[in-house]
Order: structure tokens, then sequence, then C-alpha cells
């Protein structure tokens, strides 16, 4: 299917790997042009090679803490005015509610709440000019079935997901929509990292533990970051007009919700 965007730019924030790279090189597929970013350069510099041999299309890269206010300025420079914008960054540690501060809310809400914030309020304006913008905020499937002990992330995360059910509303007749794409467990460094938490507060191996939790969701495996990235580029595409402030489930079943 031809997505209708070629020639497009998008800036794709946390995306020198996991699922926004899997956002980034489906785009690409599509013929976007990309402003790349992560904190480690290497890591960086080898997808954009990668994309740019690839895809043939323009790939700009800033290294930088897309959570910090140095770091989103030195990213919204280099972007400039952009067609698409598709904001991540990483995600809070796990913990337990009675050991999180007042520290590490502030931290899981500047990088999970006020970062995707920042990042629409700096484009918007200009989507809405041009009368034509697509916004996709990587959040978690934590917003709709919440996930103990990632207390910080369901709560950032749900304040984002409140902004954007309204804001999405007030741009849509402008062209420009804004969807959240809810991941549940995919095959990421992250979700390595989740599974070594796992062993170790069960002692059992990272192997066992992927595998019980590979086989607690109705599709039996974990998500890849293709999958999820040709569902990003969907939502970026013309056809995905008339899709707005909608949430979208991409957990392989594993949260029971019917509606
Ligand atoms: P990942 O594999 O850990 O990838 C993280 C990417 O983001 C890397 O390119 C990393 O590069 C970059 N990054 C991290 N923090 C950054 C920052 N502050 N500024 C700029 N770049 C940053 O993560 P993922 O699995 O793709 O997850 C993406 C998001 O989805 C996270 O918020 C995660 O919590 C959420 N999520 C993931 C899953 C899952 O199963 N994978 C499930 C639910 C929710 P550098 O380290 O070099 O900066």
């Amino acid at each position: 299917m031809d997505l209708g965007i070629r020639g497009k730019r998008a800036l794709i924030g946390a995306s020198s790997k996991g699922l926004g790279r899997g956002c980034a090189e489906a785009l690409a597929a599509a013929g976007v042009d990309l402003v790349l970013n992560a904190r480690g350069i290497e890591a960086l510099e080898d997808t954009a090679e990668v994309i740019r041999a690839a895809y043939g299309v323009n790939v700009t890269t800033v290294a930088a803490d897309i959570t910090t206010e140095e770091g989103r300025a030195k990213v919204l420079e280099a972007a400039g005015h952009v067609d698409i914008l598709v904001t991540n960054a990483g995600g809070p540690p796990p913990g337990t509610w009675s050991n999180w501060t007042r520290d590490d809310f502030i931290k899981a809400l500047d990088g999970n709440m006020l970062t995707p914030i920042a990042l629409m309020q700096a484009m918007l304006p200009h989507m809405i000019a041009k009368g034509w913008g697509r916004v996709v905020n990587i959040t978690s499937s934590a917003v709709r079935a919440p996930i103990a002990e990632l207390g910080l992330s369901n709560t950032a995360r749900t304040g984002l997901t409140g902004f954007v059910a309204g804001t999405s509303r007030q741009v849509a007749r402008f062209g420009v929509t804004i969807n959240n794409m809810l991941p549940g467990i995919h095959a990421t460094d992250r979700a390595a990292s989740l599974d070594k938490g796992v062993a170790s507060t069960q002692g059992i191996t990272i192997e066992e533990a992927a595998t019980r939790r590979q086989a607690s969701i109705p599709a039996g495996r974990y998500g890849t970051s293709a999958e999820f990235g040709a569902t990003c580029a969907f939502l970026c595409s013309q056809h995905a007009g008339f899709i707005v402030g909608q949430n979208i489930m991409l957990d392989g079943g594993a949260a029971n919700i019917s509606i």
C-alpha cells in the first residue's frame, strides 16, 4: 500500500534502537526523510547509515537527551518544522509504591509526560498552519492495564494520555491527528532488562523469565519493532486522517480488555 507520505519529514525521538527505530525504518520505507535522536552517538550514526543505505532518504542525527530542556532545544533546532512527530524516550525503572520519592516522580513526568507535551507544543503550530500533520506518541499498554511495579510509568503516561485526549480533538479540524501507540512486551533492550529484573526477583534464569513472560501472551511471543513500526507508519499515512485521539494497543492480546 502506498502510504502517500513520500517526501514528508519526520522527527522521531529516542530512535537509534527498539520501537523508535522500528518507526523510523517503516517511515523511511514510505519515503519519509528523518530526524533521528538518541543519547549515544555510535548506535545513532549506525542506524542512520543503515537507513540511508536501505531507503535512500535524508537522515539527520541529533545526539542528545530528549528529556532535558537543553537536549530538546538541540533536537528542535536541528529538526525545524516537521510534518510527522513520533515522541519516545526511555521508560522509568520498576519499583515499589512505598519507595518512590518526589524526585523519582518528577523524573518520570519529565521523561514520559512533559517531554512529549513540549515536543507537541513546539511542532503543532506549524502543522496546523500547513493544514496537515501527524503525531504518534509511544506510551505503554500499562496505560490501559497498569503494571504494579511500573507505577512511575503508569502515572506519567496516563497524564500524557489525558493531554492527548483533549488536544487531539482541538487540532483535528486542521488536518492534524494525534494518537498514542501502547506497546505490550516487544523484543527490545527494554524487554531484555525487564526479563533480567523478573529473573532476579524470582530466582530463575533470564531465559526462563522470557519463556514464562512469552507464555503469558495470547500470541505466544513478544512483538517486534518492525510490526510496531508498520502500525506507526500507517497512523502517519494519508489513509489515517480520520483516526483521532486513539490509544492503540499492540500487546498480542495480553491485556484482557474487550473494549
Ligand atoms: P529501548 O530498546 O530501550 O530503546 C531505547 C531507545 O531510546 C534507544 O535508541 C536509546 O538510545 C533511546 N533513548 C532512551 N532514552 C533516551 C533519552 N532520554 N533521550 C534520547 N534517546 C533516548 O526501548 P524500547 O523497548 O524501544 O521502548 C521505547 C518506549 O516504549 C520506552 O518508553 C518503553 O518504556 C516503552 N515500552 C516498551 C515496551 C517493550 O516491551 N519494549 C513495552 C511497553 C512500553 P540511547 O540509550 O543511546 O539514548
